[in-house]
């Protein structure tokens, strides 16, 4: 492991530097917040790398299920003044707890249905022969740019695998399907099962280098963060390049091939509700963005979202209290969602408050793990939660509005 200037920085290390320190990223980290446990705090994880590290602990299901308490959100990484990344002990240990058979009952269930279906929502191969002729006629066998839903926008997001395929007829781009797309293997990777994941990699490599495809572009961030960061770690290369769809479709705006002229301009009124009180409120059909985690922290793209919310769809925005690298986390990410439903359910409630205290209506997000945690808690408050591609493509008259 190496801290960001490249020094080595090991397990034990990290443990010993985050025991002595005075653990104020606790109240940053969501899962603590909500489960107020030192226990599945960063540090009480750390401190359970180094009494590990050290033989001191005896490694047990008990130890393992703490592991699984963090949401994998990266915002402590953020803040440690230290430097300690706790998302990457963690899943170096979780490795070991799933070598040593320990993982949490649910998380094994989780793997090994993933190893046997292919896909997180049943048998991918069925699920691909349905997904292939709903969009047959958006799609062109031999195109260079291959469209990768993921497996849960395809089966939970019909209308977002529409809207992305919409738009990319719109620009001009021709875009290809897999024939049967299997799970990019990020919760494999997650969940600490790396030797899985490598082959769900290994699989998709392979289909990309058949294909000739030169670009990947994915509306789900936890693909394009396995793809452009895991894949190289698992050993795996491939030989394409990978895109999250707010970072393709800007490059398209900036070219004018998106939106024609408005791609290019800024037409909302960006502005953090923390930062700058108004009287008036927002304006009338203001939005606000949650960053995604594995968009914003992981792969850092925060800007091209706010660029296509504001010049192509024209949304005037209103930024939460904790926005870009500070966002938090919605609790989509599997091993919260998996292992302590409760805690996730807590995770999207807290941001869908956050969300309300703006003013704004509408809550747009670029990740299906988000719509599906922050949707049925907006809906509970009144605020219609929906993925950018949904916002652009109805903007630019390519997909139906949803009805009120
Ligand atoms: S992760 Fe960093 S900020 Fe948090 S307790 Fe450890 S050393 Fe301190
Ligand atoms: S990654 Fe997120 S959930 Fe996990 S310990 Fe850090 S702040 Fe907490």
């Amino acid at each position: 492991m190496s801290d960001k200037a490249g020094k080595h920085f090991d397990l034990a290390t990290q443990g010993r530097i985050c025991v002595l320190c005075p653990n104020m990223c606790r109240y940053l980290c969501p899962v603590a917040a909500v489960e107020k446990s030192e226990t599945t705090s960063p540090r009480g994880k750390a401190t359970l790398a180094l009494g590990l590290g050290r033989g001191e602990v005896a490694f047990s299901e008990g130890e393992a299920a703490a592991l699984y308490h963090c949401a994998t959100c990266k915002i402590c990484r953020e803040w440690c003044p230290s430097n300690v990344d706790l998302p990457e002990v963690t899943r170096e240990l979780r490795e070991r707890a799933a070598r040593e058979g320990l993982a949490p009952p649910a998380v094994r269930n989780l793997a090994e249905r993933l190893v046997r279906d292919r896909s997180l929502h049943g048998p991918a191969a069925a699920l691909a022969a349905e997904g292939l002729s709903r969009y047959r006629q958006l799609v062109s066998p031999g195109a260079k740019v291959l469209y990768f839903a993921g497996c849960s926008t395809a089966t939970l997001q019909p209308r977002v695998v529409a809207a992305t395929l919409r738009l990319f007829e719109a620009a001009g781009v021709k875009v290809a399907r897999l024939q049967t797309e299997e799970c990019c293997g990020l919760p494999l990777d997650v969940l600490g099962f790396r030797e899985e994941a490598a082959a769900f990699a290994r699989g998709l490599a392979a289909a990309v280098e058949a294909g000739g495809y030169q670009t990947v572009v994915s509306g789900c961030p936890m693909c394009t963060q396995v793809m452009k960061d895991r894949y190289p770690a698992l050993g795996v290369t491939l030989g394409a390049d990978v895109r999250h769809v707010t970072e393709y479709f800007a490059g398209l705006a900036e070219e004018g091939a998106l939106g024609g002229p408005a791609g290019k301009r800024d037409t909302g009124n960006p502005r953090a509700a923390g930062d700058a009180p108004s009287d008036t409120g927002p304006p009338a059909g203001a939005g606000t963005y949650h960053d995604p985690c594995y968009l914003g922290r992981y792969q850092g793209v925060y800007d091209p979202p706010r660029r296509l919310l504001t010049g192509v769809a024209g949304l005037a925005l209103v930024e939460m209290e904790r926005h870009g690298e500070l966002a938090a986390c919605c609790g989509g990410a599997f091993t919260t969602d998996t292992v302590r439903p409760g805690t996730a359910t807590s995770l999207a409630s807290r941001r869908i408050e956050e969300a309300g205290r703006t003013g704004a209506g509408t809550l747009v997000t670029a990740c299906p793990h988000c719509l599906e945690m922050l949707g049925p808690a907006g809906a509970d408050r009144g605020i219609a939660v929906c993925d950018i591609t949904e916002v652009l493509a109805e903007r630019l008259g390519v997909l139906p509005r949803r009805s009120a």
